[in-house]
């Protein structure tokens, strides 16, 4: 746990020290849960949005975008269910005074159990070498099965009683697991209750006219507000997606976790519009395919897993969630949702306007039902980024920081370095500055001998060094220097386009899916 915590802190200051992510307003002691993208940051969230976008709109003939308000008529959050039933169970500590959500006290209690079966599964590993099988390690050693059964059997008693409203039997498994408060200890709980987590805001001038409004908890209700707007004017057939990215604000009861819980954040959604009846297959098939994206970039396939969801939103008839190995465990990193046509059916009954589709090829009218990909923008950041965050021990015995972003990612994907600052060097090297930025974002950096500067960009996550040194004048080669293995290449200044271009190319990467 302590490792857990250290790594994590690492991250964050790193974070900052490198310029991707600040506390806002940190000269007022920041805003809780609250956080800006900085210069490196900015440009790694704008690439992972693009990869999202290409992979998702790009490459679909039948999906396409949407940028929808923020602001939005407020009977849509009464329609989507939001004003009633958008709530977390909130739990206090009265010792401690902090507060609680009752369902992630449990869910932690049962992640020390998962801790606790991947403990066995490494020491059984390694006592069997070669012969362990995991799967059958899984069935049948009994204290592993112990462990699964008794969290198994938690979540679901969870599941229903957050599903019955019964909150009381949430607080007395909360009491039965004897839980305590993470900070002090102490077992002296609050009743549980449950707590909106919509932002409202006002819309108008004159107190008397002003008009009740939220801030959007998220972006899917756009997409369905504009259904029929979108599918009339792109004559679309279905199936047919739209996607959207965009900020979601949510009151969140805890926000201790950095970027991974935030009070404003940003999402990427793809509504897609069914047949009803196929919903099943179209749900596996977004599974398959949303797991491939995250595949693609590499991040080592045994760091994803799906968590299918016992307690279903009150939309939904199929979610399962795609969860990350992030430094504090295993969470959700993306939802995947059958969400059948409860929205469109609801919007249908509260505007009074019919929002259906007429199928030609079945000479049917219908409400189409909806398989929805929803994933948070900056828990992807996080996920790369930490993920990506290694110390490396190297031959000489020192030890260097390494962002080991893909490529395809990364902010900067080059930094071209003259190796002294005289000799012409300088001059060369931003010529090919000058030249690669139309393709590429790259850097110019003089400062400091040029292994301090390998090392500063090794940090930042640049893929590429580029050094031009004396024998450049005379024969237009460079250095160029891979940030994972450390290898250099002499090459020509012609060829580099192509050499960085093929590390860094989205199609070399997608097509990886
Ligand atoms: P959680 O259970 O973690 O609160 P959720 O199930 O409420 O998440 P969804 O409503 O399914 O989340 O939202 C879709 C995605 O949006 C999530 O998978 C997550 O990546 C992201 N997300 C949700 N809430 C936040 C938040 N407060 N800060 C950052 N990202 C978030």
């Amino acid at each position: 746990m302590a490792n857990q915590d250290d790594q994590f802190k690492k991250v964050v200051s790193h974070a900052k020290e490198y310029g991707y992510v600040f506390q806002s307003s940190e000269i007022y002691d920041g805003l809780s849960a609250v956080y800006d993208y900085a210069q490196n940051g900015v440009e790694l969230k704008k690439n992972i949005r693009d990869y999202w976008w290409k992979a998702m709109v790009q490459m679909h003939e039948n999906i396409v975008g949407l940028d929808a308000a923020i602001f939005m008529h407020p009977t849509t959050w009464k329609a989507s269910g939001h004003v009633d039933a958008f709530n977390d169970p909130l739990i206090d500590n009265k010792d401690s005074k902090k507060r609680y959500r009752a369902d992630v006290l449990i869910e932690d209690y049962v992640g020390k159990l998962d801790a606790k079966i991947e403990k066995e599964v490494a020491k059984a590993a390694k006592r069997f070498g070669e012969s362990f099988d995991k799967e059958q390690f899984l069935a049948t050693n009994p204290r592993v099965v112990g462990y699964k059964e008794k969290g198994d059997a938690i979540l679901q008693r969870m599941g229903k009683s957050l599903e019955n409203e019964d909150l009381a039997d949430v607080k007395l498994l909360i009491e039965e697991l004897e839980i305590g408060c993470p900070l002090s200890g102490s077992k002296n709980w609050t009743d549980v209750k449950q707590f909106n987590l919509m932002f409202g805001t006002k819309l108008g001038a004159s107190a008397d006219t002003a008009m009740d409004l939220y801030l959007r908890p998220e972006t899917a209700q756009g997409i369905f507000v504009n259904f029929l707007n979108v599918q009339k004017t792109g004559r679309m057939k279905i199936p047919f997606g739209i996607a959207q990215t965009g900020k979601a604000f949510r009151n969140e009861i805890v926000a201790r976790q950095f970027i991974f819980r935030m009070r404003e954040f940003e999402q990427m959604e793809m509504q897609f519009f069914v047949r009803p009846g196929t919903q099943k297959e179209w749900y596996e098939q977004w599974k398959e395919t949303r797991l491939k994206w995250h595949l693609s970039l590499g991040m080592g396939a045994d760091n994803y897993r799906f968590h299918d969801h016992e307690k279903l939103a009150h939309y939904a008839d199929a979610a399962a969630d795609i969860e990350f190995r992030f430094p504090f465990g295993f969470k959700e990193l993306e939802g995947i949702h059958s969400r059948t046509d409860f929205d469109l059916s609801s919007h249908e009954k509260f505007s009074g306007k019919k929002l259906q589709y007429f199928d030609p090829e079945l000479n049917e009218r219908y409400v189409p039902y909806v398989v929805e990909t929803s994933i948070g923008l900056d828990r992807m950041f996080l996920a790369v980024f930490s993920h990506s965050l290694q110390e490396e021990e190297l031959e000489n015995g020192t030890t260097r920081t390494v962002l080991k972003l893909p490529s395809v990612l990364a902010p900067t994907k080059a930094a071209i370095l003259p190796l002294v600052k005289k000799d012409g060097l300088p001059e060369v090297a931003r010529k090919i500055v000058e030249d690669l930025k139309w393709d590429f974002s790259v850097t110019y950096d003089e400062k400091d001998a040029v292994g301090r500067r390998y090392r500063r960009q090794d940090a930042a996550g640049t893929p590429f060094c580029i050094t031009v040194d004396h024998e450049t004048l005379n024969d237009d080669t460079v250095t160029i220097r891979h940030r994972d293995s450390m290898e250099q290449q002499r090459v020509k200044i012609s060829e580099l386009k192509e050499i960085i271009k093929e590390e860094v190319d989205v199609k070399n990467w997608l097509m990886k899916m």
